[in-house]
């Protein structure tokens, strides 16, 4: 059987961690050095793509590349993002599977980058046509679009993505897309801080001439061109800023002052961050509603993921805390469907099999999400608690029910351990996430989850002359006055993201886990204490250990018979006892070793890529 030399080549490193020998976390970090000093950015776990970031443009993306991999299996030519993306839409299109594509790591590692060459690959290699293509070019130029709004500068990522994307592209039964209806955003974090001068740069910056500024006849009968964003911080905002500050002028002491000036801040914030996140979650609307397909025909989807990446900054708040939370969850998907479920699934086949140990985060994402005394629903309770509700009192119950959690850390716990513990300052509190500890100052928790905007601003906003901004502000009509009290901001995201997960959940996996090499945004550069760290908390070591162990492929027998009961003889045109025999007979036949071959109750398990490779190449003669 022949070996093939792009998944084994030692002056290049091993280009499947799988097959790497020895195995140690040394030799695994070793392996990925070599390879990124080669410009080989790109290494498998089995299926898992590892991604390191280059900093720099290889020229590994070119239209021939795309050829090279077009139609080829995973395990032929050299590791690349490309291998991952055919696979799974040849699944797709061949084996009628929905695939999701799943792409994790922290924040500059690279994820929004490989979300794009997915999607470009894809676009390159399915249908072709006048329809086809538009369809095409309207599902690529929306990232341009959402990333001129939705990015921004972060010390760990120039263009830091500050919401999470998730795409669903449909394709019709010939693998030609639809459209993606389905683009979700898992809330906007974008502008949860910044002065009302930023925004009028944001919004002057806008210029999407029809709706966002206004039409000339609207502007012309205010006698004005100015565009929005001036007018509307110069009139309405400000109109009701300055109001509340007068009336502290009006009325001393200085403590209601003080008071008051806080709350005309927040007002203030409150107003630019809901025109922010309205006008946001307006465009993306926009965008599903050009992309929308157009057909109601039996259809296949394909999901792309790419969110926020974990975050740990000097002051971490309610963002930060939402953004990992998040990531923490894919984490868990990570985990539930690589990891436990292949170890599961050895025990319900009848394999024989040594249970490996990993660090399993559902205590952390417990910790944040249980229904009862988890943080998000304790931040909950307390926004609605009627009475003095501040960040301290949500301190306070927090340090009262998570106390004995052993990722929750507090200096105020009462359990004594952090008393005398100094980086664990009173108005914080510490998880131990996943992918390390996070300290999070609780100042704003409680003002960001309730996320209320006063009335009488929505209602401002609602009289504007504006029509856009009339439509971002419906309850501001006075007609339709709401009492009901609008869902915490923590409360959306929690459903949102578990909507997404049972999405996820439905389909087939494809992960590319992102590695980002250096702090300094730089090329060339290869930390060996960043990379390990973020090679230890992806739980990479565990996925290599999981996979040697076991079989890098699987296939219930009838599926197997059908496709390569044409390489023997004795299977073929067909076979009339049980499947599982005919496979036995055929693997036989083809003199595949036995100990590359375990028989499982309804499937056969075939330990070596390569042996799945062999078998596909001889078919490709047939
Ligand atoms: P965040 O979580 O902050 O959104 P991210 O993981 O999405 O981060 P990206 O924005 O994709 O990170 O990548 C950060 C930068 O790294 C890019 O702007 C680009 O300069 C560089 N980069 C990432 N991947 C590649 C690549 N494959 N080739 C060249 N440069 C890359
Ligand atoms: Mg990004």
């Amino acid at each position: 059987m022949e070996v093939k030399t792009s998944l084994l080549d030692n002056m290049i490193g091993v280009g499947d961690m799988v097959l790497l020998e020895p195995l140690s976390e040394d030799s695994f970090l070793g392996n990925l050095k070599k390879r990124f000093d080669h410009s080989e950015i790109y290494t498998y776990i089995g299926s898992v793509v590892i991604s390191m970031n280059p900093y720099r443009s290889l020229p590994i993306y070119t239209p021939e590349k795309v050829e090279e991999y077009r139609n080829r299996n995973f395990y032929e030519l050299s590791p690349h993002i490309y291998a991952l993306a055919d696979e799974a839409y040849r699944s797709l299109r061949d084996q009628d599977k929905d695939q999701c594509i799943l792409i994790t790591g922290e924040s500059g590692a690279g994820k929004t980058e490989a979300s794009k060459l997915v999607m470009s690959y894809v676009a390159a290699v399915c249908g072709k046509g006048h329809e086809v293509n538009k369809v095409k070019e309207q599902l690529l130029q929306s990232n341009p679009v959402l990333e001129a709004f939705g990015n921004a500068k972060t010390v760990r990522n120039d263009n830091s993505s500050r919401f999470g994307k998730y795409m669903d592209i449909e394709f019709d039964f010939k693998g030609d897309p639809l459209g993606g209806p389905r683009l979700s955003l898992l809330g906007s974090l974008a502008v949860f801080w910044f002065d009302l001068a930023s925004v009028h740069i944001v919004l002057s910056e806008l210029v999407s001439p029809a709706e966002v500024t206004e039409t000339k006849t609207e502007a012309d009968s205010r006698g004005t061109n100015e565009p929005l964003s001036a007018r509307l911080s110069q009139s309405d905002t400000k109109m009701v800023c300055e109001k509340q500050l007068l009336t502290c002028d009006l009325v001393r002491p200085s403590w209601l002052a003080t008071r008051l000036l806080f709350q005309a801040y927040y007002a203030r914030d409150a107003l630019a961050k809901n025109l922010y996140s309205r006008l946001f979650s307006w465009l993306v609307t926009r965008i599903n509603e050009s992309i929308q397909a157009q057909t109601k025909a039996r259809h296949k989807v394909m999901g792309v993921l790419d969110i926020y990446g974990f975050e740990i900054f000097e002051d971490n708040s309610f963002e930060q805390f939402i953004i990992n939370y998040c990531n923490e969850k894919l984490q868990q998907i990570f985990i539930e469907l690589t990891l436990r479920e292949e170890q599961e699934e050895y025990v319900r086949e009848g394999i024989e099999w040594t249970n490996i140990e990993y660090f399993n985060n559902a205590i952390i994402c417990d910790l944040i999400e249980n229904n009862q005394n988890g943080i998000l629903a304790m931040l909950d309770e307390e926004c609605l608690r009627p009475g003095t509700v501040t960040d301290e009192t949500f301190l306070d119950k927090l340090n009262t029910i998570c106390a004995d959690h052993q990722h929750f850390e507090s200096r105020l716990n009462k359990n004594s351990k952090f008393l005398n513990d100094h980086s664990l300052p009173h108005n914080c509190f510490r998880i131990q996430h996943y992918a390390g500890k996070v300290l999070y100052r609780v100042e704003g928790f409680v003002d960001k989850n309730n996320d209320l905007l006063y009335r009488d601003l929505s209602q401002a906003m609602y009289k504007a002359n504006h029509s856009l901004i009339k439509q971002l502000f419906p309850e501001g009509n006075p007609a339709k006055v709401n009492l009901k009290r609008p869902p915490t901001a923590g409360f959306q995201f929690r459903a949102s993201v578990g909507t997404l997960m049972r999405n996820l959940q439905t389909k087939n996996p494809n992960y590319i886990r992102c590695i980002k090499p250096n702090d300094k945004k730089a090329s060339h550069i290869f930390t060996d204490s960043l990379v390990r760290h973020q090679v230890r908390y992806l739980g990479l070591m565990e996925n290599v250990r999981v996979r040697r162990a076991g079989y890098a492929f699987r296939q219930p027998y009838e599926p197997c018979l059908e496709r390569y009961k044409m390489l023997c003889k004795r299977t073929w045109p067909h076979w009339k006892g049980p499947a599982r025999e005919g496979v036995e007979v055929l693997m036989a036949d083809l003199q595949i070793p036995t100990e590359e071959i375990s028989y499982g109750r309804s499937k056969i398990f075939i330990r070596n890529p390569r042996t799945l490779f062999f078998l596909e190449e001889k078919r490709k003669q047939c």
